[in-house]
């Protein structure tokens, strides 16, 4: 019966751990101590040997209704029966269209269009290419410049990279898009270490875009990317009025604006997409993750009307924009946007952030003071614990925090350098608030 030793294989620790070339992981460290999941259910992952494991980071800011919910599985389940693929170019099929209807009426006013793709990176790549297509159809094909930020991270594409700021996912890989420039970020541990929520100072720094624009000319600059609040890099947030100021800027400048918003999207931060929370409308948002509540991968573009407008023009015949995927819209992603988004509504998860934000904050800053803590941020239901790094070993401390949490503390959580990263699904409970909380702070002292 293939379907028994499937699900067996499923469960249990694998023979062989070589063929498996593992991203962004320490292939070798990694397999000498393998961590396996096999399966989750709500707030709790279970690893191979059947530890319940509290889930602090919604897999990888994904899950944010939490493992496992019934109408996501019966939904995939049914489609996977129904249609299992269906052509995406110049055929359809009625998912992708009756899913991109309805996050139209979940984004901003003026966003009511949406191409689909399969990943975060995809929608990056995506919206660079939006971006270039539409400066040339109205007649500025010279605006070819992007600008990104130090810091930022866009996925892994060769777009996404090259408008990406952290140096370890550039260094290898050449030259890269040229012609791309970089705002500074807007992490100043100086002036805001434990700030509560958003940090006072930094607004300033959107004035970094102008120097930008008088350097290369704004007649050369297609788009400036930001992610509203950073993940990747350890959680970096913007202060009061940053994002609007970039926006007056590239409204000036006729430069568009883009949110990558793969990990702030789907309540994170207690509305629908932080565009909203902050009050700031992009030209074009990314999305991925949340979307299908990390079940089945999928990524989108949300467009703005102009800009779709720009593409509606010409021969009704004629292709408007070379570009889609095999998997655009995809009926088993659609499926699981469609119950995820569902299951968002009924259970007010996007509401969740707000609700339980003041909770989070209290809990998450009591951690001030522990051995090495440099900062705390938080918002919505974000969290990061930025660690001093060892001497002659960025990243080392961080690392075992994370790898004594899942070990010792049956807690997932991510580091990325030293800074613990916390993203728990939006149907926590302050019980669990407590629990992530207190068995950091025990990891965070027996590291030392
Ligand atoms: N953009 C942002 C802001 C992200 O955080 C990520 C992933 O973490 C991506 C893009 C890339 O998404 P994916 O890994 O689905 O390609």
């Amino acid at each position: 019966r293939p379907e028994l030793s499937l699900s067996t294989l499923a469960g249990q620790a694998p023979a062989e751990l070589d063929a498996y070339w593992m991203p962004f992981t320490a292939n070798r460290q990694f397999k000498a101590a393998p961590r396996l999941l096999v399966r989750a259910e709500g707030m709790y992952y279970h690893d191979v040997d059947d530890r319940p494991i509290l889930d602090g980071a919604a897999g990888l800011w994904c899950c944010n209704a939490g493992h496992a919910r019934p109408r996501i599985v019966q939904a995939i389940q049914q489609q996977a029966a129904t249609l299992d693929f269906a052509p995406p170019f110049q055929m359809g099929s009625p998912l992708p269209f009756v899913l991109a209807q309805r996050l139209a009426a979940l984004a901003p006013a003026s966003l009511n269009h949406v191409f689909f793709t399969n990943s975060g990176s995809e929608a990056v790549d995506t919206a660079m290419k939006i971006a270039l297509a539409y400066h040339r159809l109205r007649g500025e094909g010279h605006r070819t410049r992007f600008i990104g930020r130090e810091k930022a991270y866009h996925g892994v594409g060769f777009g996404g990279m090259s408008i990406g700021g952290l140096p370890n996912n550039r260094k290898t890989f050449g030259p890269l898009l040229p012609g791309s420039d970089f705002l500074r970020h807007t992490l100043d541990l100086e002036r805001n270490a434990f700030s509560p929520g958003l940090p006072r100072h930094g607004a300033e720094l959107a004035e970094d875009l102008e120097r930008l624009i008088a350097l290369h000319d704004a007649s050369t600059i297609a788009a400036v990317f930001v992610e509203p609040i950073a993940g990747s890099a350890g959680v970096i947030l913007p202060a009061p009025g940053y994002l609007q100021r970039l926006r007056e800027i590239c409204d000036q400048h006729g430069i568009l604006l883009v949110f990558d918003e793969v990990i702030t999207g789907f309540g994170r931060v207690g509305h629908a997409f932080a565009a909203q929370r902050f009050g700031v409308t992009p030209d074009l948002l990314t999305l991925a993750k949340g979307l299908t509540n990390g079940a089945v991968p999928m990524g989108a573009v949300l467009a703005s009307d102009a800009i779709h407008g720009a593409f509606m023009q010409g021969p009704t015949a004629a292709i408007e924009f070379f570009h889609g995927y095999t998997y655009s819209g995809h009926p088993l992603a659609c499926a699981a946007a469609l119950a995820a988004l569902d299951t968002y509504a009924e259970e007010h998860l996007f509401e969740r952030a707000l609700e339980l934000g003041d909770y989070w904050q209290e809990r998450l800053h009591s951690l001030r003071g522990l051995p090495h803590v440099v900062d705390i941020r938080n918002f919505g239901l974000i969290g990061a614990v930025e660690l001093m790094p060892r001497k002659d070993a960025p990243g080392a401390r961080g690392y075992e925090v994370f790898e004594r949490s899942f070990r010792d503390g049956q807690l997932l959580v991510r580091c990325t350098g030293d800074v613990i990263a916390l993203s728990p699904p939006l149907i926590l409970e302050r019980s669990h608030i407590d629990r992530i909380v207190d068995v950091l702070g025990e990891m965070i002292r027996a590291t030392g």
